[in-house]
């Protein structure tokens, strides 16, 4: 396969340093470095940004980052294996490839980057979708970060981008829309990956807001958006019931008729509730 800077193919290096990919560790690997970089092309301009990328494994995306000129790419790995094999990468780019080694839920990996920052990433299945909600609720807003492009399953990228009255509607939906623009950028089936995975990926797109869309406290809008779809189907009435006895009239100054469920509510009325009840 045609390399795009002139290091080994990814097979190769695999082959080198023995990395056997471990299912406990989410591994899935990219090996089409044409793939990586149109990956790495989808999260916009990089040339005058620090790129966060979590789970580099060998390397495939983290060298389509370098070749379309980030400025500066921090990755955080936990498999040591994977070590000499980005070593590699960052000798041949020097001064640009900062490895962390470690895990991406408990390192604290600001201090190591320089605004704008863009997070790009094929995640591990496992924290990916932990990893989001962190990065989507900060003490703070605007979050380190400019723009986040994440590989997800498809499934949970559909339930990011979903809309009222869609299957795949719910929480996740919310709290990246309250404060973000999500979209698919991309679809890939599972022979693109190394081992293949049951299940078909996403990549997602999302641009932070510079402040939310719809005022509101974060935490009220948290907790009421997990009690109603808790129990999507029932009436919010019913759902929200917990939040206090005159939770109708709250519902009702909200503009959200009490007998309403969940799925057919939109963001701007869940705003409104959170803010009837803060
Ligand atoms: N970026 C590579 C690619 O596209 O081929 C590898 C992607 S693979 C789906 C996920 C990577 O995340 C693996 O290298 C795995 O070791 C790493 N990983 C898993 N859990 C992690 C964690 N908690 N923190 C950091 N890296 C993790």
């Amino acid at each position: 396969m045609a390399s795009i800077d002139g290091l080994p193919p990814l097979r190769e290096v695999i082959r080198a340093h023995d990395l056997v990919a471990k299912k406990q560790l989410g591994q899935n690997f990219l090996l089409d470095l044409n793939l990586t970089a149109r990956i790495a092309r989808s999260a916009g301009d990089l040339t005058g940004a620090d790129v966060l990328e979590v789970g580099p494994g060998p390397g495939g995306l983290t060298r389509g980052l370098l070749a379309e000129g980030a400025r500066h790419v921090v990755v955080v790995e936990k498999d040591p294996r994977a070590l000499p094999a980005l070593d590699e990468i960052a000798a041949h780019y020097p001064g640009r490839l900062t490895v962390l080694m470690g895990d991406a839920l408990a390192l604290d990996v600001a201090a190591h980057l320089t605004p704008p920052v863009k997070v790009v990433a094929n995640l591990p299945y496992n924290v990916g979708t932990e990893l989001l909600i962190r990065w989507l609720s900060p003490p703070a807003w605007p979050p380190f970060w400019q723009s986040l492009t994440l590989m997800f399953q498809k499934e949970v990228a559909e339930r990011i981008v979903a809309r009222p009255g869609d299957d795949a509607y719910g929480r996740l939906a919310l709290l990246a829309q309250w404060r973000a623009e999500p979209r698919i950028v991309m679809t890939l089936p599972p022979e693109a990956f190394t081992p293949a995975p049951k299940v078909h990926s996403a990549v997602v797109h999302l641009t932070r807001l510079e402040a939310p869309r719809y005022p509101a406290d974060g935490a009220v809008l948290s907790r009421i958006t997990a009690m109603a779809f808790n129990q999507r189907r029932k009436m919010l009435r019913s759902s929200l019931k917990g939040l206090g006895p005159d939770i109708e009239q709250k519902l009702l100054a909200a503009g959200i008729p009490p007998t309403a469920r969940a799925e057919e509510i939109g963001l701007a009325q869940f705003c409104a509730l959170a803010r009837s009840l803060a």
